[in-house]
């Protein structure tokens, strides 16, 4: 088993080799190949078994495979609309929630790791920090957000942050965010009349625990999904 299995483009195939992942762990192995074919996920993996690769490798080569079209659009999209406050709106294309800012954190230093060289920023919000530094930040461009719920919907209300080009929804350790009593949140998110509908976007959950409110929101959120358990 190698990486090479599976075709992800010279951008992401290059970043692997610099990050020095020789071979794909179980998770990778098994959902790279189906987040490529683009389908929904359910995926019970735990920390430490490579879970963030398994979703940011395909995310990231979807994203440069589809070319200029997607991403340009939604960068051009970027910025026209001018949100409350007389801020710049910015239209992620792809959105990885996380509970904590320590996860958020890590997500967003893979992430920083696959993007190099490539045209794709990601940019990272969580609570408990200053939200004017954050907003400074978005300001430099995002393609790919990692948010935690809370501060993400703060970045709504303040017209910081439109999810209409968001094709790519992921919600990592879902079973500790429902814990952490971020249903309200998530479901306003990812319920709101401008995200992309199910079916259309490309969901992934995944989840250390596959409890009934778990397989609740995976009814709710996901489109025909595939289950996978590592
Ligand atoms: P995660 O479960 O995504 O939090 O990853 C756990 C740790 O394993 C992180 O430090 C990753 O950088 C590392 N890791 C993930 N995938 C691989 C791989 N294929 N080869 C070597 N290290 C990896």
């Amino acid at each position: 088993e190698s990486f090479q299995d599976v075709d992800m483009g010279e951008i992401v195939m290059s970043n692997i080799a610099l990050s020095r992942y020789t071979r794909p762990t179980p998770v990778q192995k098994y959902a790279i190949p189906i987040v490529k074919s683009k389908r929904d996920l359910m995926a019970c993996a735990q920390t430490g078994s490579g879970k963030t690769a398994a979703f940011l490798l395909p995310i990231l080569s979807q994203i440069y495979c589809e070319g200029p079209g997607e991403a340009v659009s939604a960068a051009k999209a970027s910025g026209q609309d001018n949100g409350k406050y007389g801020r710049r709106k910015h239209y992620p294309i792809s959105l990885i929630l996380a509970p904590t800012r320590e996860l958020a954190l890590q997500i967003y230093d893979e992430s920083r790791k696959f993007s190099y060289r490539s045209r794709v920023r990601p940019c990272v919000v969580y609570g408990g920090a200053d939200i004017g530094q954050q907003m400074r930040d978005l300001e430099r461009g995002c393609h790919l957000l990692v948010a935690t719920p809370g501060r993400l919907v703060d970045m709504m209300e303040r017209g910081k942050i439109g999810l209409d080009y968001c094709n790519y929804l992921v919600l990592d350790e879902a079973d500790r965010m429902l814990d952490m009593g971020f249903e309200p949140q998530i479901r306003r998110i990812v319920e709101q009349d401008t995200m992309p509908h199910k079916g259309i976007r490309q969901t992934m959950m995944f989840s250390a625990t596959f409890p009934k409110e778990i397989q609740i929101l995976a009814r709710d959120f996901l489109e025909e999904y595939i289950f996978l358990a590592v």
